[in-house]
């Protein structure tokens, strides 16, 4: 399966902010932003005058970047996206964040999108009681989605239990029984990320 490969603190250099992909070290003095908050590579610290099309192309390898979706799955979100009612732009970013990996992530069972997604991948988590690995799988409203009893002992889960977690308002998280329900589908205003999608818009309207 394609993946990233690329060292993940250097995707948040070149964009220039935290895009939190590990967990408990981006919120610390060692992330790489805090020490280093220039692009990498030899020409990492010149400054340029970036085009309309330079801004809008970095803000959809910022989105791509956030939720760990490579080019093609992005561009078939944005085809989806277009093709729905409503805002192309909130669409997109409704279908991003209502992909299973960025709800077990939301739910804190999951430093970061990308533990989550490994945790999916790995098959720990059941949605409506069902086995589901695969993180794109799209929730929707009312769906619950749970550890599954079998992973409720390993020590990841255990220490989620001690844990206080704060959640978006789409969704309830029940700490005790290691379980998350999608209570409505996420509005606009409801998705933090820091995200100017109408410049994705732009650049896939060219
Ligand atoms: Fe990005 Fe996290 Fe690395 Fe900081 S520690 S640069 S937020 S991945």
């Amino acid at each position: 399966m394609a993946r990233y490969t690329d060292a993940s603190c250097r995707l948040c250099r070149r964009e220039g902010q935290k895009l939190f992909l590990k967990g408990e070290r981006c919120y610390s003095p060692k992330c790489a932003i805090e020490k280093r908050n220039y692009a990498p590579g030899q020409h990492g610290q010149s400054r340029k005058k970036i085009s309309d099309y330079g801004l809008q192309l970095r803000e959809k390898q910022k989105a791509k970047r956030f939720y760990g979706v490579l080019e093609t799955q992005f561009r078939n979100y944005f085809d989806k996206a277009a093709k729905k009612k409503g805002i192309t732009g909130e669409n997109l970013l409704i279908m991003l964040e209502t992909r299973l990996d960025n709800a077990v992530f939301r739910m804190g069972f999951a430093s970061s999108r990308k533990e989550a997604r490994q945790l999916v991948r790995h098959g720990h988590f059941t949605v409506n009681g069902e086995k589901q690995n695969i993180p794109s799988f799209a929730v929707k409203a009312g769906d619950v989605i749970k550890v599954k009893e079998k992973s409720t002992t390993s020590p990841k889960f255990k220490e989620i239990k001690d844990m206080s977690i704060s959640v978006p308002v789409w969704i309830t998280v029940d700490v005790e029984k290691l379980e998350g329900k999608v209570v409505a589908m996420p509005r606009r205003e409801d998705i933090d990320t820091p995200i100017a999608e109408h410049l994705i818009v732009e650049l896939y309207s060219k």
